[in-house]
């Protein structure tokens, strides 16, 4: 399910910062591409968690272009089309003292990444929180760890447009936000303004929902907004977490399974909790629960690589998406075991533990963890 991504910001302090605008970076939307050589200056760089190398919208706003460094792989990202993102990660092996030729190419609906002329793995595309225009700030950013030089910019692509990708492009149509959102307030329940609900069942459904979270995760949703079946056929989406509007776009296919509600209730508490509280619950996760990802040197088996990118965050790299996956998994246990007097403990050790880091973190209240666990 689907929420904004989180990076963090590059580190401070960088002493080869420059604007990409001021060097005359202005790249074309539609077809176009950017190369650029980065070389990493100290061993180890490939350590940081996350940097982010370049960074340039187009000439009219419409699109946005990252690279960014994340340990051992290098994140591509192009933001388009209003409210897709095409996400590649791909491993680096970046040695000090070699340089390193990045291409990204943009043709349509379709993005192509280069390393030294080879390409990498496809694109995924997803829908992202429909953006507006992206201003003229860029930035190209090597910190102390990288130079990032000679970068050319060009208007042709020379990359055909994927028919697949036009396709997912047509088929994920942009939910219209400032209609969702400008939508008047029908009631507030534990501070949570509801709109759009078409009756007054789904609405007590959703009260209901809310009523199992802990105050400070019903205090991270600012608004539930319902969108009924007719108002989006085509889309895929079930439910969206707007992170900076805290917002919760929840579809009515959706409300009979209670996991999507509470997935991406925990991506707004969790983004709450790290943007506004610098208390990131996702670092914690990822530092305990993640070892045996990329960061810990083994690779994923192909079915989590393949199709998947960690901007998808299905991928098992992105402590977001885990968290808020397993929440769904914890309430969905949860409500099997209404009317039953039975409990429904998990079984497995990593489970318990991420059981009680929820418990912990305040994910979840007391009553839903004793009601689950022995
Ligand atoms: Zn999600």
């Amino acid at each position: 399910m689907l929420g904004l991504l989180l990076l963090e910001p590059a580190a401070a302090g960088s002493e080869q910062v420059r604007s990409a605008v001021d060097a005359g970076i202005r790249p074309a939307s539609g077809a176009g591409s950017i190369e650029l050589t980065a070389r990493p200056r100290v061993d180890g760089a490939a350590a940081r968690r996350n940097l982010l190398l370049f960074q340039a919208a187009s000439a009219d706003g419409a699109e946005l272009y990252e690279i960014h460094i994340a340990a051992g792989d290098l994140l591509v990202v192009r933001d388009h089309a209003h409210c897709i993102r095409s996400a590649a990660r791909t491993p680096h092996n970046f040695k000090t003292g070699g340089a390193y030729r990045l291409t990204l190419k943009w043709n349509g609906a379709s993005t192509s990444f280069l390393v030294n002329s080879k390409k990498t793995d496809e694109f995924n595309l997803m829908l992202i929180d429909a953006f507006s225009r992206f201003r003229d700030v860029s930035t190209i950013d090597g910190g102390s760890d990288f130079e990032v030089s000679d970068i050319k910019v060009a208007a042709a692509a020379g990359i055909a447009e994927d028919p697949k990708d036009r396709t997912f492009v047509r088929e994920h149509r942009c939910p219209e936000m400032a209609s969702l959102l400008n939508s008047p307030q029908q009631e507030q329940f534990m501070g949570v303004s509801l709109h759009r609900f078409t009756d007054a069942k789904t609405r007590e459904q959703i009260k209901r929902y809310i009523a199992l979270l802990p105050a400070a995760v019903a205090g991270s949703i600012g608004h539930v907004v319902f969108v009924e079946k007719s108002y989006n056929p085509d889309t895929a989406w079930k439910g969206m977490a707007l992170l900076g509007a805290r917002t919760m776009l929840v579809q009515e296919v959706s409300l009979g399974n209670p996991s999507t509600f509470f997935h991406e209730a925990a991506h707004l508490y969790d983004y709450h909790a790290s943007v506004r509280e610098g208390n990131s619950k996702s670092s914690a996760w990822e530092r305990k629960f993640m070892r045996t990802g990329r960061q810990g040197g083994v690779e994923p088996g192909p079915s989590q690589t393949r199709g998947h990118s960690v901007l998808e965050r299905m991928d098992g790299s992105s402590a977001e998406e885990e968290i808020a996956a397993f929440v769904g998994i914890v309430y969905g246990r949860y409500f099997q075991l209404q009317g039953s007097s039975r409990k429904n403990p998990f079984e497995n050790s990593d489970d318990k533990a991420k059981l009680a880091f929820l418990l912990e973190q305040g994910f979840i209240t007391r009553a839903i963890y004793d009601r689950i666990n022995r």
